[in-house]
């Protein structure tokens, strides 16, 4: 008799245990898992009253009559409450709160009825008082014949639900249902070492720890799926619904950062947690899923109805702003957004979309949702064939390296080039750089490109230097997203090296706009290949919004501006005075110039006239083929050569 006490003892410590575990691990669960507590609640007043029943039952004392019996009725409630509860967590982790919860409630009410009849029918127990005795009842079996009717229904709901449940907690809940079904058998076969109450608080403690902690699938913070919970929630709707007729939204809170910096974090908080209720207020059925996929990221897949009928969404910008009007400061949100389409399977790349959408709509002053539309699907499909294409086209050899010659302004001299990376894809076709260099930055493939450039023009270097051809130095293109490898001017410098390459040969251009960010980053970088004697150029200067303050802090040698910014400069006198002010002031910082994308002879003379020292542009030469680019080279060589000559010929002449 007494193993029954001393199991459920056990049983109530591990639930303490993991109580307390849980609350200094994840004290924001106890806000939200509602059920997940209910259940580790009366599983503590079923394991109590169990050990309580029994060693009152062991006493056999009269005196303790009344209080038995009302131990025994807490027990047989707690019997059938603990799985009702149970269940209900189950269906809340399948999403399926709206159908379960009153249904079942209907038998636990009426079993919960008969217990205060049992006094008179005896229908559960029958307990005698002199001596104190125990019985079961006629109709015992109710209560476990309850618990495994909702043990069978929450086994369906989590068959029905795997997809949303994930493979390991499936494993999990199987493995609870198993060691029930074991202990019940055992409690029957020997009810004198029945550990129900013990196995029971390991069962909720194991799935309670595995879900919230192992497995997590809801944000902390605002109780809503997070990332993970909202993928497999939408696998699972998108693979059951085939209406053709969900979309899927992905709303960026765009100034986040800037509110936490102003108001501190709590205030940031607080509208995270606003928008979340919002969200969860606004569902109008089944076919709904939402979480907090990223910081300040959220995502709604829905029926259409829903974003066309919920003021949430039609002017979720208001709406937020409403949240925390306390603050007289606007919420700054963007949406993208995804028709889902019959043959979409794979929810990762629905979201991709739906970020594809949304990434181009950021920053925008006009419109803040973008839909993936035609125009878009058309770009994307694009962009996936490139990303496909690009690590096979490496080993193909589909990249050349083009150069443009650079002339010196005054004497029309060839005095430096630019590398171009050229892809010329399987059929021939030939890929703009505009089209893939920014996809390769997002991938992140750019710095194997670049790094490919660095050594063709290394090799092409050296052979100039071993055919006895003078070298002009030439620049190449690095991308921002070089410089966030720490190792990159090291690696940089090693294939130069090898080369054994002078490094004043070699010119490094970085984009205007990668001055912006992450300057620190940069100008550490920068000043370590400046130190080395490479020459920093910074392209496309005046394209940005350029930060004149930036020359403060960051070192470069030579500013590359681009006549497209300057465009009509014949005919637009503004633009003159633009071209005219820039020039003076990067001479006066001591920076040389380079004017690129000069076409005409007149915008040419307005440049040499305002004595920029080199020039690059289709008025003396397209981008050409490495080998062409030598024969031009060699060519430059004799005929400077050649001059030299006639000049030290007429020179002997006059003397
Ligand atoms: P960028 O660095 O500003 O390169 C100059 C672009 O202007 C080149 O286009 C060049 O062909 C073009 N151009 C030169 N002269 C003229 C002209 O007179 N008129 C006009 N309309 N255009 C002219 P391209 O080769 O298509 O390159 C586009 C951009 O792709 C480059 O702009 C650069 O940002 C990027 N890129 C090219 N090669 C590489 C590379 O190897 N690595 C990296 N990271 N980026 C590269
Ligand atoms: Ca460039
Ligand atoms: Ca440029």
């Amino acid at each position: 008799m007494l193993y029954y006490y001393q199991f459920d003892l056990a049983g109530i410590i591990i639930l303490v245990f993991t109580v307390v575990s849980l609350w200094f691990r994840q004290r924001s669960l106890f806000r939200h898992a509602h059920y997940a507590l209910c259940m580790l609640v009366t599983a503590f007043a079923f394991a109590l009253s169990d050990a309580l029943s029994a060693y009152l039952i062991t006493l056999a004392n009269p005196a303790l009559y009344e209080l038995t019996y009302i131990v025994l009725l807490v027990y047989f409630t707690a019997l059938i409450i603990f799985p009702y509860f149970a269940l209900q967590f189950i269906a809340k982790e399948c999403g399926e709160m709206s159908h379960t919860g009153l249904a079942l409630f209907i038998p636990v009410f009426f079993t919960l009825l008969l217990y205060f009849t049992n006094p008179s029918t005896g229908f559960f127990f029958v307990l005698q008082r002199n001596p104190l005795v125990y019985y079961s009842g006629r109709c015992y079996w109710i209560s476990p014949g309850l618990y495994i009717f909702f043990m069978i229904y929450a086994a369906i709901l989590v068959q029905k639900h795997r997809r949303l449940l994930g493979k390991q907690r499936c494993h999990v809940l199987m493995l609870v249902g198993i060691v029930s079904l074991g202990t019940f058998a055992m409690n029957f076969l020997l009810p004198n070492y029945s550990i129900v109450g013990f196995m029971i608080a390991v069962c909720i403690s194991f799935t309670v720890i595995s879900f919230y902690m192992a497995d997590g699938v809801m944000d902390m913070l605002t109780g809503v799926y997070n990332r993970n919970g909202f993928l497999r929630g939408c696998d699972e709707l998108i693979y059951k619904d085939k209406s053709n007729n969900l979309l899927l939204t992905k709303i960026k809170i765009h100034n986040l950062q800037e509110i936490n910096e102003r108001f501190g974090t709590r205030v940031g908080d607080l509208v995270l947690v606003r928008i979340a209720d919002s969200l969860v207020k606004s569902r109008m059925s089944n076919k709904m899923i939402y979480g907090r996929i990223g910081g300040d990221t959220f995502a709604v897949l829905a029926e259409r109805e829903y974003f066309e009928e919920c003021p949430f969404h039609s002017n979720l910008g208001q709406f937020i702003g409403e949240l925390i009007s306390d603050m007289d400061y606007e919420v700054v949100f963007y949406s993208g957004v995804y028709p889902v389409k019959a043959e979409d399977s794979d929810v990762e790349s629905i979201l991709d979309r739906a970020t594809y959408a949304l990434d181009r709509v950021r920053g925008s002053f006009k419109e803040h949702v973008r839909f993936f539309d035609e125009e878009l699907t058309a770009e994307y499909e694009q962009r996936s064939r490139i990303e496909q294409m690009a690590r096979s086209a490496l080993k193909h050899d589909a990249f050349r390296v083009y150069l443009q010659p650079i002339y010196d302004t005054m004497t029309r001299r060839l005095v430096s080039a630019e590398a171009l990376v050229r892809w010329t894809d399987r059929d021939g076709t030939l890929i703009s750089p505009d089209e893939f260099i920014p996809v390769f930055e997002r991938n992140g493939f750019i710095s194997q490109v670049d790094l490919f450039v660095l050594e063709e023009i290394c090799k092409t270097i050296r052979s100039w230097i071993d055919h006895g051809i003078d070298p002009v130095p030439v620049s190449v293109n690095i991308s921002r997203v070089d410089i966030t490898s720490p190792r990159f001017a090291d690696i940089l410098v090693e294939v130069v090296d090898r080369y054994r390459i002078d490094h004043s040969l070699i010119k490094i251009e970085l984009t205007e706009s990668a001055f912006n960010d992450q300057l620190a980053l940069i100008d550490s970088c920068m000043s370590q290949l400046r130190k080395q004697g490479f020459k920093i150029l910074m392209d496309d200067f005046g394209s940005g919004y350029s930060n004149l303050n930036m020359f403060q802090d960051i070192s470069v040698d030579i500013v590359k501006i681009d006549m497209k910014f300057l465009r009509n400069i014949d005919t637009n006198s503004k633009g003159r005075v633009i071209l005219r002010s820039v020039v003076d002031m990067s001479k006066n910082l001591g920076l040389e110039i380079v004017v690129e994308g000069v076409e005409t002879e007149e915008q040419f003379l307005i440049i040499r006239e305002m004595s920029c020292e080199m020039t690059q542009g289709y008025y003396f030469s397209r981008p050409m083929p490495l080998q062409m680019f030598d024969d031009l080279l060699s060519y430059e060589h004799t005929k400077e050569t050649y001059e030299e000559e006639v000049e030290e010929v007429l020179d002997e002449e006059l003397a």
